[in-house]
């Protein structure tokens, strides 16, 4: 059920706003566990929360999150309906780099959420949430070549902060974004019948029998 799933998920959430794991929750106004749909089909991931995400316990609501929306509307998505969260719960200090064991201290609250949302596509946004993924990949080599493993897509892209500074990576950026319905499809096509090779005609659509739970969007959006 849907709403049991969106209760554990609230769960993990509320776990996350007393954990002191590590020591990022010193000093922090609010955890940010994630937000968005229990039943997305895509779960972005970042690096840790920045200023504006401590200040509103909520990712990507600064100008990286700006930036992510204008992506997601790319694809005619909105937040609500993808779930994004990051590698870390609390913002690191001065927004430095995650250390290992903060990641790894973190690591059963984002396993926990993948378990529960159960995304066809996985989409790591810069290179701390690719490493767990793509061990020793380098971002600007792999960017958008998807591996699909575990019964979904994992697809590595740029982190939008990165973008933003680097203007020359938006249309690469923008290109691997608009490849995700076509991952989605992919991983569905792979559910329902196997890979066609290019030996074998393409399988016909899968019939819209759904996957995964398509019950209508819930209002427990906020994790
Ligand atoms: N950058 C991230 O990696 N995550 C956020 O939530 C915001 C900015």
């Amino acid at each position: 059920m849907s709403e049991d799933r969106a209760a554990k998920l609230a769960e993990i959430a509320a776990e996350v706003r007393v954990c002191t794991a590590c020591r990022l929750h010193q000093g922090t106004k609010n955890a940010v566990p994630g937000y968005g749909d229990v039943n997305a089909e895509i779960l972005f991931i970042g690096e840790g929360p920045g200023f504006n995400e401590d200040e509103q316990g909520l990712p990507f609501v600064g100008r990286s999150g700006k930036y992510l929306d204008y992506l997601l509307n790319l694809i005619d998505l909105k937040r609500e309906q993808v779930f994004i969260t990051n590698v870390v719960k609390h913002r690191p200090p001065e927004n430095r780099d995650p250390m290992p064991d903060e990641i790894l201290a973190c690591k059963h609250f984002l396993d926990r959420q993948i378990a529960l949302i159960q995304p066809l596509v996985i989409a790591t946004l810069g290179r701390f949430s690719m490493e767990s993924y793509f061990p020793g990949g380098k971002i600007t080599k792999i960017h958008g070549q998807p591996k699909y493993a575990d019964d979904r897509a994992y697809f590595p892209m740029f982190h939008p902060a990165y973008v933003l500074r680097n203007d020359t990576m938006r249309q690469p950026m923008e290109e691997d974004v608009k490849r995700l319905p076509e991952l989605i499809a992919e991983v569905k096509r792979r559910r329902v019948g196997g890979k066609p090779t290019s030996s074998t005609p393409p399988e016909p659509e899968a019939p819209p029998t759904p996957s995964k739970p398509q019950d209508p969007p819930q209002q427990l959006k906020l994790f």
